[in-house]
């Protein structure tokens, strides 16, 4: 078995067993894989271990991988999770199935607007500055009601529900109180007219305590895929492969 099809395999033991402590089921989990920097070889390998969730951060290296990986398109849910700025929207909403990361309209309008007609509307969540960190992204939690709102009502976006990535820290006691607010927030959304069912939330460090508040999607890198290497070494053709 390769690296990578054990890595996966032992990822997702961890979601099993965190999901059976917090009295869930696996299957409500699904685990993203964070391909940041990962060369398009090794995201085939992962397919062809079963996985079928993808997440990119930066929309060229993105594109470049999607289009790579063209013969699998079909088959591969295409995830955007980065920061995104107005000028990136039309290439993210031409390419990717989610957005995980939407914290404000415009960006929203922007992407609704230019989602091909011929394609299902793009899956999105709303950003939540869960721990309340000034250099954060991310919208205050008491202004995630009236975007979520507006954003539900645009016609190329279908609203999933919210996406975090809390402040660090080391103990579980402590990595569970921004989850638990998330929950908390989602649950107090949900309503027939928005009929949120996911909660973007948990990475390599933290997707115990996420699991354990209710997570339906942990965003998962390095526990995959091992270190990151900077995107401009995996990418050498792709400056700037930050955007
Ligand atoms: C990189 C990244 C992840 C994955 O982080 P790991 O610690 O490598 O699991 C998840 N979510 C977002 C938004 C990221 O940028």
């Amino acid at each position: 078995m390769s690296v990578i099809a054990a890595n996966l395999q032992a990822v997702h033991r961890g979601i099993a067993a965190a999901a059976q402590q917090a009295g869930r089921v696996p299957e409500d989990v699904a685990l993203l894989a964070v391909s940041k920097t990962v060369a398009p070889g090794i995201v085939r390998e992962a397919f062809e271990a079963g996985q079928r969730d993808f997440g990119e951060n930066y929309v060229q290296e993105g594109v470049e991988k999607i289009v790579a990986l063209g013969d699998l398109r079909s088959r591969i849910a295409w995830h955007f999770i980065g920061p995104l700025q107005s000028n990136k929207t039309r290439l993210v909403a031409e390419h990717f199935d989610w957005v995980h990361a939407i914290d404000r309209l415009r960006i929203a309008q922007r992407l609704s607007e230019q989602r091909p007609a011929g394609m299902a509307p793009l899956q999105v969540c709303i950003q939540v500055n869960i721990s309340d960190e000034a250099s954060k992204s991310g919208v205050a939690p008491q202004d995630v009601p009236e975007l979520a709102r507006a954003v539900a009502a645009l016609p190329g976006l279908r609203l999933r529900g919210l996406m975090a990535i809390p402040e660090p820290a080391s103990d579980p006691a402590a990595q569970r109180r921004p989850f638990a607010a998330m929950r908390a927030l989602l649950q107090s959304l949900r309503t027939a007219d928005l009929p949120l069912d996911t909660l973007s939330m948990g990475m390599s460090g933290d997707m115990d305590a996420a699991i354990a508040e209710g997570a339906t999607i942990v965003r998962i890198g390095t526990a995959i895929f091992g270190a990151r290497v900077s995107a401009t070494t995996a990418f050498p053709n792709s400056l700037p492969a930050r955007d």
